[in-house]
């Protein structure tokens, strides 16, 4: 089934324990050092190897490269060089190769997913399903939202010599990170492509191989060489170059604050445009009017994928009335959690990605002890069971004060602050008192109150009574949590330059 890749190393170096087993195409994942570069896979200029360590073994799953200057500078010359073909390319060409690539991911879907889970510790459930699942979803929703754009349109009858044109914006550096490998990359590729732009994607080192099979679903799709390159790398290595780089005209970036600010800082000498998808601490806004199962449901919320999403609900903030219940569901949901390597099935989660991001996560524990929160569940080191892989215990905190560490840092892993409070108002206060502004969530059964505070609350999402937001919906955040919004239309307008053109004599 692969074309064009590098043959496997040797089973037997990677391939010991009983996790291996469980998987059917972790072979043609070990051997991923080469680069997609003008549409061949590439060796590097220089060879730099990194281990991709599967988390819930602690054992090296595959072999990358990390890319340097010159497998930079390839890959942005080829694309572009590619961009005016590629620009000019009609719209329905585009998305017919698109949709050859959606045949493609379908198609391959169970790679993909032990991908995902190998890399990045996913529960295979979970990767097949909502891993697997938002890339396909997010495919599928920019072939619909190109179909709908109109790229070139009037400005409106009062000046009927105006045009608007929307264009490609050029040559895009994509980077992203490893919580959500699939669901980032298709929501920065697949629009950048749809519209005309040409790009190079740098997907994190710490979960590479789900990047690589897509770029080989690209090549099999039949994309014209150098309009889609991937270089592996790190951030200072190629992530920096990219960021730098004269020839790049935009980055799209998903990952910490911390890096989103190096780029933007990085990127302003070239004036690139900068679309940032940061961290985020959403707040879950539970009234004592809530539906019976806000509590629970907040809860799992919190722990899906670990605790590895940006848009986790992470701070509960609970109403008095309802706060001794709650402390009690949430503690007996965080109990009832299962954790468990990701090769078995089930609705159990998953280790967390690596060790800095495990050691982090203990350290932030062991602070809100020290800070003086209350732990209801959970704790350090691992849960029972699971001496090996980096397995975090699901973890609750009451009694959280918004000057707690960990009512303020993205902790990123299974682990929930719950805060009480009395009025509508100061709960707004408390939800609103962050640097971030990703989703905040209600749960309330007065509808007025919860459209007072959707309209208060400080983020690009929210989230009411479990609704989940529909496809197309843009994606983004406010204040430290970034500036750009994914998904849809808005997704499109991210990789279009805006021109504005008089004089146009409308076609008869
Ligand atoms: P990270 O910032 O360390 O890395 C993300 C990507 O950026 C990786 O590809 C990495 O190699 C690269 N990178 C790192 N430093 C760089 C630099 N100086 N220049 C250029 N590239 C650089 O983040 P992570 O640990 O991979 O991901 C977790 C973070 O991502 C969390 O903070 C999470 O909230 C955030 N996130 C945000 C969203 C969103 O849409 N808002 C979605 C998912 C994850």
């Amino acid at each position: 089934m692969v074309k064009k890749a590098s043959p496997p190393l040797s089973r037997s170096v990677h391939q010991s324990g009983p996790e291996a087993d469980n998987f059917r195409y972790v072979a043609i994942m070990i051997d991923r050092k080469n680069f997609y570069i003008n549409g061949q896979w590439v060796a590097p200029s220089q060879p730099n190897d990194f281990d991709v360590v599967n988390p819930s073994t602690e054992e090296v799953a595959a072999i990358i490269s990390l890319g340097g200057q010159a497998d930079t500078d390839a890959a942005v010359g080829a694309a572009k060089a590619a961009f005016w073909p590629w620009a000019e390319t009609p719209l329905e060409d585009r998305i017919a190769l698109i949709e050859k690539l959606y045949e493609n991911y379908k198609a391959r879907s169970a790679e993909m997913a032990e991908a995902i889970s190998i890399e990045m510790g996913a529960p295979i459930s979970l990767s097949q399903t909502a891993q697997v699942g938002a890339g396909a979803g997010h495919i599928k929703g920019a072939i619909n939202a190109l179909r709908a754009f109109a790229f070139d349109r009037p400005l409106g009858d009062h000046a009927p010599g105006d045009r608007i044109l929307y264009e490609p914006v050029g040559v895009c550096a994509l980077i992203t990170p490893w919580n959500w490998p699939m669901n980032q990359v298709t929501l920065k590729v697949v629009p950048a492509l749809g519209v005309g732009c040409t790009m190079v994607l740098k997907p994190s080192e710490v979960a590479p191989l789900s990047s690589a099979l897509f770029a080989e679903m690209i090549d099999d799709a039949g994309f014209p060489a150098g309009v889609f390159n991937m270089v592996q790398g790190d951030g200072e290595g190629v992530g920096t170059q990219l960021s730098g780089h004269p020839d790049v005209d935009m980055v799209s970036f998903t990952g910490s604050t911390r890096a989103g600010v190096a780029i933007t800082k990085n990127s302003a000498d070239t004036v690139k445009r900068v679309a940032l998808e940061l961290g985020g601490k959403g707040a879950n806004i539970v009234f004592a009017d809530a539906d019976e199962k806000a509590v629970s449901r907040g809860v799992r919320q919190c722990f899906m994928n670990s605790g590895q999403s940006c848009n986790a609900p992470t701070r509960m903030l609970v109403q008095r009335d309802i706060y001794d219940d709650a402390l009690a569901i949430a503690a007996d949901v965080a109990e009832k959690t299962a954790v468990d390597i990701a090769a078995n099935e089930g609705r159990h989660i998953g280790p967390v990605v690596s060790q800095v991001q495990y050691d982090k996560i203990q350290a932030l524990i062991a602070k809100g002890e020290a800070e003086g929160a209350r732990m209801i569940a959970g704790g350090t080191g691992r849960p029972e069971g699971h001496d090996v892989g980096y397995f975090v215990r699901p973890t609750v905190f009451a009694d959280v004060t918004p000057d707690m560490t960990i009512a303020k840092e993205e902790i990123f892993g299974p682990v929930l602050s719950i805060l009480p409070f009395d009025t509508e108002e100061e709960a707004l206060a408390i939800a609103n008192d962050t640097n971030y502004g990703l989703t905040n969530y209600v749960q309330t059964s007065d509808v007025d109150k919860a459209q007072r505070l959707a309209r208060r609350l400080r983020s690009g999402m929210v989230e009411m009574n479990g609704q989940p937001r529909g496809a197309g919906a843009p994606f983004g955040g406010y204040g430290q949590s970034g500036n750009g919004r994914e998904g849809g239309a808005w997704g499109l307008e991210e990789f279009l330059e805006v021109k504005s053109v008089s004089g146009w004599v409308p076609a008869e």
